[in-house]
């Protein structure tokens, strides 16, 4: 569709002041944020921007009000494991349904257990897809699947970060005394 020439906003640049025009000051002002961040840099402790990965590693995360440290933080996810350790999960594809980057994938199973109908045969999550919105962990009405405060994965093949079943559970057994349920 052609733009009608009344529907073109023209936005005339603000004239700059006197001070403005030389720019030197602007310039100046710039450096000096420029040096301050630099030397702060090397400083070490609470004011340093720098920080030497993965020597050192971001322990603690943003508190949240009441004091959680990580309660809310989205990385990667989990699959919990119910008081018998076998996966929460019913299979009800809420998830994958919500999921905006659609990375969850699962295949449902008639479950091999008599308190539920169905459980995941095959459960994956494209880490490398995903955004971290959690609305997954949201929506799972039986708090089967979760976020972590996890953010250091590594892969060197896109596959790799395809995380499977085992996978996720394994990080749920890797990350419950972190963050217990
Ligand atoms: S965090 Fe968001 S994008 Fe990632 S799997 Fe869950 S719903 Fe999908
Ligand atoms: S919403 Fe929860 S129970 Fe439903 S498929 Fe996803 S993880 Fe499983």
């Amino acid at each position: 569709m052609a733009i009608r020439r009344e529907d073109v906003l023209l936005v005339k640049a603000p004239d700059m002041n006197r001070r403005e025009s030389v720019y030197l000051p602007e310039v100046f002002k710039g450096f000096g944020t420029t040096m301050r961040h630099f030397f702060t840099s090397f400083g070490g402790g609470k004011t340093s921007r720098t920080m030497q990965y993965p020597e050192q590693r971001r322990e603690h995360l943003p508190v949240e009000k009441g004091g959680l440290e990580a309660k809310n933080f989205r990385g990667v996810h989990r699959l919990n494991r119910d008081e018998k350790g076998r996966v929460k999960c019913v299979a009800c594809m809420m998830c994958p349904t919500i999921c905006p980057a659609k990375c969850i994938h699962i295949t449902a199973g008639e479950s091999p257990w008599d308190d539920r109908e169905k459980y995941p045969v095959k459960f994956e999550i494209d880490e490398l897809r995903c955004i971290y919105c959690g609305m997954c962990e949201e929506a799972c009405p039986v708090d089967a699947i979760e976020l972590t405060p996890e953010y250091d994965i590594v892969g060197l093949t896109r596959q790799e970060m395809i995380f499977d079943k085992e996978k996720l559970l394994h990080v749920y057994d890797v990350t419950i005394s972190k963050k217990p349920m």
